[in-house]
This record gives structure tokens, sequence and C-alpha cells, in this order.
């Protein structure tokens, strides 16, 4: 694939951060980005690279009316030695692909898809920050840009990878979360669109989340939408539960987002001997397991936190500690093991890790 690049002529000239400790997150965006469009009839086409700036619409295309619109997250890393590796890539690529079948979008082409992130990445290889625990996000995004009105699947798409540095999510150490467990609201009904990354389920999760932040919370725990009764996911991550010795999470069952840090701790506790379960879980088991101080753990994962441990659950009027609100030791060792394969200070027996340069 020949990718024509168009230079950017404010390089060098974008807002950037004073120090890399002020980057937080999804706050600066690179020099370019990376564009592929789709016709019906003729597949994907035209590969460019272009300055970053805004996109332009016409004001009937089908993202804006129907929300076709699908989106991944995953990271760059700068080694200490220099080289830039990616994590998993194939994963997300995968997903993608799922999620554009479930929302009748066109299926992207893997090799255009990785060939394109990897030479926009390297090209705006010096966005990538260096300090540790820091990293490059990169945003592949695909949404429907037939120019007409009426329910149907798009004919056209444009497919973009956009990057930004990003600044370690745990400056200081791990802080654990409160999150709020919510009967009011759902996030995804079985038959759904639950298990893909589509624009639409983040909307809709808006207004439980900022219920839960009035109340002091961080995050809100999702419980399936039938019953009630079982917990899903915390936020935009995965969760975990260690019950005694046991390391569980809900099952992928439709609902639930198929997360590349939850399989990826799943794979290490179970090469480490660790008793896994992926099982349907009800909230009120994991209220009374924190009640009999059998909740030994509970943390959340996800690309941009990687672990994330909860220190407290909001469940009706009551407030309940975890693990008396400290990070746990299987927390902790699932991120220094992810983090060090992805940084390239251990070794990768899985071959997680793709380095593009
Ligand atoms: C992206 C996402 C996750 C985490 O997936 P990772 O691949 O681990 O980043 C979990 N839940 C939801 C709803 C998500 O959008």
């Amino acid at each position: 694939m020949e990718i024509p690049i168009t230079k950017s002529s404010t390089i060098g000239l974008k807002p950037r951060p004073k120090s890399e400790s002020e980057l937080g997150f999804g706050k600066y965006f690179t020099d370019h980005m990376f564009l592929l469009d789709y016709e019906k009839g003729k597949g994907w086409i035209n590969p460019r690279i272009v300055p970053y700036g805004p996109l332009t619409l016409d004001p009937s295309a089908m993202v804006l009316h129907y929300g076709q619109e699908i989106f991944e997250g995953l990271k760059a890393y700068r080694w200490t030695d220099g080289t830039i590796a990616l994590f998993r890539p194939d994963k997300n690529i995968e997903r993608m692909n799922r999620s554009a079948d479930r929302l009748c979008m066109a299926p992207t082409d893997p090799e255009m898809f990785l060939e394109g992130m990897k030479t926009l990445i390297l090209l705006d290889r010096d966005w990538i920050p260096s300090s540790p625990g820091t990293s490059l996000y990169i945003r592949p995004t695909m949404i429907a840009t037939e120019a007409a009105l009426g329910v149907k699947p798009s004919s056209r798409y444009l497919f973009f990878i956009i990057l930004g540095p990003v600044g370690p999510y745990y400056p200081e150490g791990f802080s654990p979360t409160r999150i709020y467990v919510t009967k009011s609201y759902v996030r995804a009904a079985k038959g759904g669109v639950g298990e893909t990354k589509t624009g639409g389920n983040y909307a809709a999760s808006l207004y439980a989340a900022s219920k839960a932040q009035e109340l002091g919370y961080t995050q809100v725990l999702w419980l399936d939408a039938a019953e009630h009764k079982y917990v899903e996911e915390v936020g935009t991550s995965n969760i975990f539960f260690q019950i005694d010795d046991e390391l569980m999470t809900p099952p992928l069952a439709g609902t639930i987002l198929p997360g590349v840090t939850r399989d990826s701790v799943l794979m290490l506790a179970r090469e480490w001997g660790i008793k896994v379960n992926e099982k349907p879980i009800t909230i009120d088991e994991v209220i009374k397991a924190a009640e009999d101080g059998r909740l030994k753990e509970m943390f959340a994962t996800g690309t941009a936190a990687v672990i994330s441990p909860v220190g407290e659950i909001g469940y009706q009027e009551r407030v309940i500690p975890v693990a008396d609100g400290k990070t746990g030791p299987l927390a902790q060792r699932l991120y220094d093991e992810i983090t060090g394969i992805q940084y390239g200070q251990k070794k990768d027996p899985y071959g997680w890790v793709v380095k593009i340069g």
C-alpha cells in the first residue's frame, strides 16, 4: 500500500505541555492523521496521511443522524532503548471488525489498518513521551459518511486514526477508586450492542456516571439489564474480584466489552496457577464477601489505566469498604507484569509486543 503523506506546515508549533507530567489523557494530538475511504463496490481506497485537523462532512452524513460509529483504543510505548512497541494490536483490529459487523459497517482491511497505524506513529514518533508510565494513545475510528437521510447502512465510510501523548494514570502510585452500584440505569441488554465499541454506548452512560459523581463516586458499577442482579462492568472497564482464593470476572455473554486487558489478566493469572473463573457474579455475593472479609481484591481493567483497584462500593444507602481501601498484591503484580511487558522491561513469552521502530 502506498500512503501519500502531506506534511503539516505547523510541525513544532502545536501546543505541547511544558512538562510530560502535565500530559493527562486525551488533551493533546500529534501533527498528522491517517485517513482511508470506503465506497460500496470499490472497497477501501485512497489511504493518506494529512495534517491533523477538522474533517469536512456533509450535514446529512449518516453518522450524525443514526450513529454508525465505532472506535478502538490502544497505545504505543517508547522503551528506554528507543524501541517503539505496540501491545497486542491484532486484538484491537479483530475487535474493530466485530464492531463493524454488528453495526453493518465495512470491515477494515487488517493489513491497511496496521500499516496506516505504523506509518503514522513513525511519522509523529517524536511526540511519543519517554517518562515512566507515559505513552502515545492511538484512536482508530470509523464513521458513516454517505450523505443521505433514511435508516439503512451507509454505502460510504471514513476510517481515521489520530494519536495523542498521554501521561501515567497513577503518577503517585495507585489510588483506589470509589464506585457506585446503579440499579436505576443500565449499560447494555442482551441482544444489544454492549460488546461493541460504538459511540452510542458512551453517550448513554453519561447520565448514570454524572449521578454517581454528584454522590462523590468515581465510576458506575453496571448490573445486568434484565434482573439488576449480576455485575457487568465498571465505567468503561472490565471488572475482576478475588473472593477467597478465586479470581473471577463476568463471562463474555454479549453485554460486556471483550477487553484486551481483561484477556491478558486472565492469561497471566492462569499461567501463575491462580484459580480463575469467568462466571456470572451477583452484586449480593460481592457485598456479602466484602462484609465477611472474603473479598480480597476488586479491580477494573482497561488500556488507559491497565489495572484500577476499587477501594469502596456504594450500594443503595450503604458504603462498603473493599480490602481496607488498599491496593492488593494481585492487582499490583498484574500491573507490574503487564506494564513491564509493554515497556520491554519483562520477558514477553506470549508474543504480545509488536515492535514497529
Ligand atoms: C474499551 C473498553 C474496555 C476495556 O478494553 P481494553 O481492550 O482492555 O482497553 C472495557 N469496557 C468497555 C465498555 C470499553 O469500552
